[in-house]
């Protein structure tokens, strides 16, 4: 198995790890965006969130939720991102699912603003239920 966090998860390279269970791992980001910067990784290896079952989503992101607070606890930082790039397009790199866990203070210029787009008249409502018609539940 080639994939990075594979072997992070299974042992066979080092990480500086915040905590694991039999789901979870979560670890400090090598090339951190800011002191702190952690990913929270599914144990076994799936590609991306469209691939994680219910039970590994809310094992990620409960993870992902007590980092956040950890960091904010010991860093004394004032928020965190919890950033999931989903795809190449999106910016994923590695393709075993995980979060980023960020530290943020105002004005840390860590990441751009979003960009901001404006919808036509009627056209986000006519987004919204095409959407709908396309989830499972
Ligand atoms: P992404 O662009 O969402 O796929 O992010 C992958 C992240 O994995 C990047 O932020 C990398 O810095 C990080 N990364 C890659 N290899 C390692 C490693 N061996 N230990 C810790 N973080 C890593
Ligand atoms: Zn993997």
């Amino acid at each position: 198995m080639s994939c990075i966090f594979c072997k992070i998860a299974n042992g066979d390279i080092p990480a500086d790890i915040i905590t694991s269970d039999e789901q979870v791992i979560a670890f400090l980001d090598i090339n951190p965006s800011a002191k702190g910067h952690a990913l929270v990784v599914p144990v076994t290896h799936v590609e991306d969130l469209t691939a994680l079952d219910d039970t590994l989503v809310s094992a990620v992101f409960s993870t992902a939720r007590e980092v956040g607070k950890a960091l904010m606890d010991t860093l004394g930082c004032e928020g965190f991102n919890v950033i999931m790039n989903n795809g190449s397009a999106a910016g994923q790199v590695v393709f075993h699912a995980h979060t980023h866990v960020i530290p943020r203070n105002h004005d840390d210029g860590v990441m751009p603003k979003m960009a901001r787009a404006q919808y036509a008249d009627g056209e986000s409502a006519k987004l919204a239920t095409t959407l709908a018609g396309h989830l499972s539940k």
